[in-house]
């Protein structure tokens, strides 16, 4: 490095790839982004298309609000969003977006076209957007909704080209990240395309039971503990394995914080914690878990892809995990014997953490942990 060198302020363009390398690591970060702008714009039918694994081409079409025609070009503008105005508004967050950032991302080290149309309006827009430079905008006739395709992935990034995986991999990525988005939504409906095969089938779901079951494997029915817990400030609800289940890799751990999906350590340490002494060495259980905590207790704005999120008590929401789920797992099978119950859930830890060893005792001298295991 040249010690003398000046300092200058970078060009916009290098600026903004600078940028979205953050937000864009590989496919399946645009999968997300594209996923959540769909969610956020209410919608309920949602078409995925993927093709090279999504590194050749990524389609998101859905049936919601649609973009006024004006604003289309302003949605492709860095910190440009209808979500926040204030500083302020960035503690009561309640939408998936909110910094602007993605689309302009996305469009920095892509193609990206977009077809938008609002509920009722006559005609919608058609946008074309490639290396941060609008190359069309015009009215067009399209359905109601927005559709979105992004084609020369990273093309402008070679570096970041050469990191993506064979398609397989990639494409397994994005349907991860699709799975996880959609989980907690029974009310929309998905489909995720390869060409003309169909790699993924999302219907509405009544309960959330049931869309688990559907997208982690249906050999989870009757092996899932339902919890809802509450302690002041922190609410907990959702499905947690029982521990005669088991899998081989955390991918089977879901949390969301507010509805939003996240990737915490803190938070799969506590569910570990609770399954301590009933699951074998490197062996995990499937969890679904929802923490709702009021909105200006977290901070979501700490991560480039908002996948953490930052808790002012960290402590109490891992407490909270660790008693609901020592305590409901020490309430499973034999169902007779049980000497708690997700009903009495309110007990103590110590108490629940009793149960936890008379339910191993069990365990080890009924099926046996191991043998249980797919
Ligand atoms: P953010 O989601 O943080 O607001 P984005 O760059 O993802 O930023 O999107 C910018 C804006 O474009 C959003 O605030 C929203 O108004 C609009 N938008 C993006 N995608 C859609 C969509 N699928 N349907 C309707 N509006 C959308
Ligand atoms: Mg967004």
């Amino acid at each position: 490095m040249d010690l003398n060198r000046k300092i200058t302020v970078l060009p916009e363009e290098v600026a903004s790839k600078i940028a979205a390398g953050e937000v864009v690591e590989r496919p399946s970060s645009i999968v997300k982004e594209l996923l959540e702008n769909a969610l956020d714009a209410g919608a309920t039918d949602i078409t995925i298309e993927l093709r090279g694994g999504g590194k050749e081409l990524i389609r998101i079409a859905d049936n919601g609000a649609g973009i006024a025609p004006g604003e289309v070009p302003l949605a492709f503008e860095r910190h440009a969003t209808s979500k926040i105005l204030t500083v302020d508004d960035l503690y009561d967050v309640r939408s998936f977006g909110f910094r602007g950032e993605a689309l302009p991302s996305i469009a920095a080290v892509c193609r990206v076209e977009m077809t938008t149309r609002r509920r009722g309006d006559v005609s919608g827009t058609r946008i074309v957007v490639e290396s941060g430079r609008i190359l069309e905008n015009e009215a067009a006739g399209c359905p109601e909704g927005t559709s979105i395709s992004v084609s020369r992935i990273f093309d402008s990034l070679p570096a970041r080209r050469k990191f993506l995986r064979q398609d397989a991999t990639e494409q397994g990525h994005c349907l991860d990240i699709i799975v996880r988005v959609l989980l907690p939504h029974g009310a929309v409906r998905a489909k995720v395309l390869t060409g003309s095969k169909t790699l993924l089938e999302i219907p509405r779901t009544e309960n959330l039971y049931e869309r688990i079951v559907l997208l982690l494997g249906s050999d989870l029915r009757n092996h899932l503990v339902d919890l809802a817990q509450e302690s002041p400030g922190v609410r907990l609800s959702g499905f947690v394995s029982r521990p005669d289940f088991t899998r081989s890799s955390t991918r089977n751990m879901f949390f969301y914080i507010n509805g939003r999906y996240v990737r915490d350590v803190l938070l799969s340490q506590a569910v570990m914690s609770a399954y301590r002494n009933l699951l074998e060495p490197r062996k995990y259980p499937a969890c679904a878990l929802f923490i709702e905590v009021p909105p200006e207790t977290i901070d979501v704005n700490v991560h480039p892809a908002k996948l953490e999120v930052r808790f002012r008590r960290p402590q109490d929401v891992r407490e909270l995990i660790q008693r609901s789920l020592s305590v409901a797992l020490a309430g499973v099978r034999p169902a007779s014997q049980a000497a708690h119950t997700v009903a009495d859930a309110g007990r103590s830890y110590a108490a629940g953490r009793t149960g936890v060893y008379e339910a191993l005792r069990r365990y080890s001298l009924s099926a046996g942990i191991a043998a249980a295991s797919p």
